[in-house]
């Protein structure tokens, strides 16, 4: 039996709640505050999602080295960034655990320990591993960031997830998860659930460029901590349809970014309608769409605006939600440790 400090009632709830929950594992790098990508692709799906699970939220801190290890002073300004992030749309460190990867050293031991039943293969033919090494310079290919599925492996396992929330090019890290969940269990005897994948339903959020995704390197963002000026802004300049050139020209409303954040952001959906029959028409302006958007995005913003600020004024309070979650995390942590020790006859060798 593992003994721990229990110092409130509500921790005592949270524990006992989880053990017939389903648990879920997912995460974000800490590279940066985050931006309505992040929202729409990951934390609206997993606001929904703490009330039916035994979520843990990772920040992968870890795996932020993997293309950020000159850049220490990055991650650590984002780890609280991104708390407050979270905290700010709605996710609830009394419902689910937060947890930085760096603070539970398990995660990088259960990593060290399934990389030897871990074929070099499966690195190897790993799809969007590939794709994102051939992108990068190769001073940057590290062993570090070679091994970061390996790494995604162990963040799912230690808690013994049974789902796990991803965008598709995710999905081949979770395969290789049940894979190695199947060998180890097969091999040693059974510790890990097979975890199954959870794919969103959304795709990705464009940028405000409207050249791919909505990411902070593509200088394409608004950030869920933008001010309205800003966003009025942002939205003003944003890429719509290049060849309206005046707004009686019909235009091209798929794949055009303005569109997609009306589909996510503005809830009146008869307007949006409206706006799309008229826009393919040549019936409407881009400036009375734009307008009309970066109401819809401060509206959305407005609350998280104030509850980020709420939270900023008590810091303590946001630290003290990620100590707990970690605590916890901590427990689940030493309690798959010992199984997977005692099952592979680790550390066992004296009395
Ligand atoms: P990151 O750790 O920054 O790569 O992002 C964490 C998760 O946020 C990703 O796995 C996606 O699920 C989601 N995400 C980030 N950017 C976008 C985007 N532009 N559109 C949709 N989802 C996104």
């Amino acid at each position: 039996m593992i003994s721990f400090d229990i110092n409130s009632i509500k921790f005592l709830k949270i524990l006992s709640d989880s053990t017939h929950k389903k648990r879920i594992l997912t995460g974000i790098r800490p590279t940066g505050a985050l931006h309505l990508g992040h929202y729409v692709g990951a934390l609206k799906n997993w606001i929904d999602l703490q009330n039916q699970f035994d979520c843990y939220f990772l920040i992968a801190d870890y795996q932020a080295l993997g293309d950020h290890f000159n850049d220490i002073d990055l991650i650590r300004g984002s780890v609280l960034d991104v708390t407050l992030d979270w905290m700010a749309v709605g996710l609830d460190p009394d419902k689910s655990s937060f947890v930085i990867q760096s603070y539970v050293p398990e995660f990088a031991e259960l990593s060290m320990l399934l990389s030897f039943i871990t074929p070099i293969g499966m690195l190897e033919r790993n799809p969007t591993l590939k794709n994102e090494l051939d992108s990068l310079p190769i001073e940057r290919r590290t062993v570090g960031f070679y091994n970061y599925p390996m790494s995604q492996v162990a963040d799912i396992l230690l808690p013994r997830a049974h789902l796990v929330p991803v965008g598709e090019d995710q999905a081949p890290h979770i395969e290789m998860t049940r894979e190695i969940a199947r060998k180890f269990n097969r091999m040693f005897g059974e510790v890990f659930p097979e975890p199954d994948t959870l794919i969103g339903k959304v795709g990705r959020l464009l940028g405000t460029d409207g050249k791919g995704k909505m990411s902070k390197s593509s200088g394409n963002v608004i950030m869920l901590s933008d001010g309205e000026e800003i966003v009025n802004k942002k939205v003003r300049g944003m890429f719509t349809d290049p060849n309206r050139i005046r707004s009686d020209i019909p235009g091209k409303v798929e794949g055009n970014p303005v569109f997609q954040y009306h589909d996510a952001f503005n809830p009146d959906k008869a307007q949006i309608e409206d706006f799309k029959k008229r826009y393919k028409q040549g019936k409407i302006g881009d400036v009375e769409v734009k307008i009309a958007l970066a109401n819809s995005i401060n509206e959305f913003l407005n609350p998280i605006r104030e509850k980020r600020e709420k939270l900023k004024s008590n810091m303590p309070m946001v630290e003290e939600a990620l100590m707990s979650g970690i605590e916890r995390t901590r427990i689940i942590a030493a309690e798959t440790i010992m199984m997977v020790r005692e099952k592979m006859k680790i550390s066992t060798y004296t009395k």
